[in-house]
């Protein structure tokens, strides 16, 4: 999608703070951090939310869920714990519709959320 800003840090074409990528995802420290660790984890694949997915995207949400694990536990977050969070529409915050995976550690949160 070309103005995605997405797919524009996925291509190289704005900088993206990249810290994981591979030939189906792609993974990004978050520009406005919410927390020490937060890195967004986005499939290379224009996908504009969760409301987009079919039976067909099922493995590259495992994929996303799976890597957004792996790096907490790289960052150092996984026992401690951290919070993994999907926005959809504009009620949730939703900002960019390029679907993403928010991974955030080394902090403390409460719940609910605001
Ligand atoms: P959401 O509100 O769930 O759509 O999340 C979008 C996230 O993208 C926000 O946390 C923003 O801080 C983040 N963001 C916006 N622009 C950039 C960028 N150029 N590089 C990295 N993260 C960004
Ligand atoms: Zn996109």
């Amino acid at each position: 999608m070309a103005n995605c800003l997405f797919c524009r840090i996925i291509n190289r074409e704005i900088p993206g703070s990249i810290v994981y990528e591979d030939d189906r995802i792609v993974a990004f420290n978050d520009i406005n951090p919410q927390a020490p660790v937060h890195v967004l984890v986005i499939p290379r694949r224009h996908i504009e939310s969760l409301n987009a997915l079919t039976s067909g995207d099922d493995g590259i949400v495992g994929e996303m869920v799976r890597r957004g694990a792996a790096i907490a536990k790289e960052k150092g977050v996984s026992d401690s714990g951290f919070r993994t969070v999907f926005n959809t529409n504009a009620a949730a915050g939703q900002t960019v519709f390029h679907i993403h995976l928010h991974v955030l550690g080394g902090r403390t949160f409460t719940w609910p959320p605001g």
